[in-house]
């Protein structure tokens, strides 16, 4: 993974909720977002496959490793990183039209990514979402149906890496209560 050296955004633009998979940051963006349609919402590039139920230019820009590594190469993703064995990655220019254009941008994205984006912008508001437990965050990932044994072995083993990075972000929140949660991730974008 790497971020390339081209335009950093300016400060205060962009804000980060990072985690580990299957904490829940995935929900609490979608809730933040309909409380403040003001925020923008930065669609990433995937070499995953589409789950049931995910829209192409909605939830991701779902696309082939080649096409990844041709976006890659011609510094278009603003960071990305290799996370489970897919590609995941942040497309620049409509990051930066979005901030150009005044608008705050949200980033969900994993540990890699958002370290890329604290050393290239230091100014980024970063979130760091907690699963209550381990176990709690063992079962929520065994719960999404969607994903194969493998997958979800391969995202537990992140977890725990993830999770040990919490303290190098801005901001911690632990998602027990989701409305507490929410509220804390408000407070802090809005502080
Ligand atoms: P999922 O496959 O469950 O949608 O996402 C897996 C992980 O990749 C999640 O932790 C999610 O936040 C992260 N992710 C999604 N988009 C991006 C991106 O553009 N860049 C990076 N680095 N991670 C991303």
């Amino acid at each position: 993974s790497g971020a390339t050296t081209k335009e950093c955004p300016p400060t205060g633009k962009l804000i980060i909720l990072t985690g580990p998979s299957g904490v829940g940051k995935g929900t609490l963006m979608r809730s933040l977002l309909q409380r403040h349609p003001q925020l923008h919402y930065s669609v990433s590039v995937t070499t995953r496959s589409p789950r049931p139920g995910e829209t192409n230019g909605k939830d991701y820009y779902f696309v082939s490793r080649r096409e990844f590594e041709e976006l890659v190469a011609a510094g278009e993703l603003l960071e990305w990183a290799e996370f489970a064995g897919n590609y995941y990655g942040t497309p620049r220019e409509a990051v930066m039209n979005q901030i150009r254009s005044g608008k705050r941008v949200v980033l969900e994205i994993e540990l890699k990514g958002a370290r890329q984006i604290h050393t290239c912008y230091p100014s980024a508001l970063s979130i760091f979402i907690l699963p209550p437990s381990m176990s709690e965050l063992e079962k929520r990932i065994r719960g999404r149906a969607q994903d194969s044994d493998e997958a979800i072995a391969r995202r537990l083993r992140c977890a725990q890496e993830e999770i040990n990075a919490a303290d190098e972000f801005d901001i911690q929140i632990v998602n027990d209560d989701f409305e507490s949660a929410l509220n804390s991730i408000e407070a802090a974008i809005l502080s």
